[in-house]
């Protein structure tokens, strides 16, 4: 990307318009946030944040979280905001496929594409402008780097800091994964331009409707299988936990992880019901690449340790399939380091 290029095309009097990926997490939220506060500050009138589905509430304290488009229920207005778009930022996807049902308006859209995005293979047709870099531990980190390298760095303020601080902390869990020292600089500053931790981390990871721990707690206690013979272990979910626990948004988020800290284990997959689909939620220890099982097998992809995929049986059937995938993989998931 030619930083100075893209800066001049972000004029007060263009529509901007900011998308995420289906399912947005603390980073695609994040990120999204930071740049609109970011493009607000330096005189942008006409700027929509449209997501393609609902986030969760933990996410939701984020200054003007309240302003997001969501395509479902907000389909008209959603789909509006891109068609009008002169310039369309692309945060935290690769391709198109990532958005769900806005995939064939972005796709169609008349406007400038920028894509700013941390996962392997960029679809480069899409996008006239790509920043995409997997060192990056999240899109909120190069938010950062973006701000700063289109010389903008005097129109930070705490706001846009507390959303890409938000989206740094939810993409590394804490500062457990894909860490550097840039990346601690990167904090550092944030936190100098006035982010509270202890303010985010209440708000992101501390404030849990009592009906996710239960639904955490049932799934880990009674649906978790530890394959010790291949380092793996399967949690899954149903519908009928999901009516139980009054589902939400977010509510299966960090449950794949809890697994990964089982000793000894290197993959840990949660399955769980979606729309029209059955979700796959990978995490891994080391070099095992759970983003290559996700792209082969399952219709996904993602990073190296953190990946997601759709299967169009049901749960039940998509464990058995999974079970005979890892067989495949079973000398490199006992080979790999952690
Ligand atoms: P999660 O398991 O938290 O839903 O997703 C973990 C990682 O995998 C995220 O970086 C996300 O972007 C990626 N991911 C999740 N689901 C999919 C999917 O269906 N397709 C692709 N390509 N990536 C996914
Ligand atoms: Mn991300």
């Amino acid at each position: 990307m030619n930083f100075t290029e893209v800066d001049k095309l972000l004029t007060t009097d263009k529509n901007i318009c900011i998308t995420a990926h289906y399912r947005p997490d603390g980073d695609a939220i994040g990120s999204s946030m930071g740049l609109y506060h970011f493009l607000k500050n330096k005189g942008c009138e006409n700027v929509r944040v449209v997501m393609p589905s609902d986030f969760a509430k933990n996410l939701k304290w984020v200054v003007d979280a309240n302003k997001i488009v969501i395509h479902n229920p907000d389909s008209v207005k959603a789909r509006k905001a891109i068609a009008k778009a002169d310039i369309l930022f692309c945060l935290d996807y690769n391709e198109p496929k990532r958005v769900g049902g806005l995939e064939e308006d972005l796709v169609n859209a008349k406007a400038i594409k920028i894509l700013i995005d941390h996962h392997p293979n960029p679809d480069k047709e899409f996008a006239q402008h790509i920043f995409s870099d997997i060192s990056y531990s999240s899109t909120c980190e190069m938010i950062h780097f973006f701000i700063e390298n289109t010389g903008n760095a005097h129109l930070y303020n705490q706001t846009i800091a507390e959303c890409l601080y938000m989206g740094i902390l939810t993409d590394t869990g804490g500062f457990r994964y894909a860490t550097s020292k840039r990346l601690m600089e990167t904090a550092g500053y944030l936190l100098e331009v006035g982010v509270n931790d202890s303010f985010i981390i209440n708000k992101v990871f501390d404030s849990n409707p009592v009906d996710k721990i239960m639904f955490m707690g049932h799934c880990l206690g009674n649906q978790m299988e530890v394959l010790r013979n291949l380092r793996t272990s399967i949690i899954y979910a149903t519908e009928k936990d999901f009516e139980r626990f009054n589902y939400q948004p977010g509510f299966t988020d960090g449950i794949v992880n809890q697994a990964l800290g089982i000793e000894n284990i290197v993959c840990s997959v949660f399955v769980s019901p979606d729309k029209n689909f059955t979700k796959l939620s990978f995490r891994s220890k080391g070099n095992f690449a759970v983003n290559e099982i996700a792209k082969k097998y399952f219709n996904g992809g993602g990073h190296r340790n953190a990946a997601g995929g759709r299967s169009e049986v049901s749960v039940t059937e998509t464990i058995v399939k999974l079970k005979t995938i890892l067989q495949e993989y079973k000398d490199d998931l006992l080979t790999t380091k952690r």
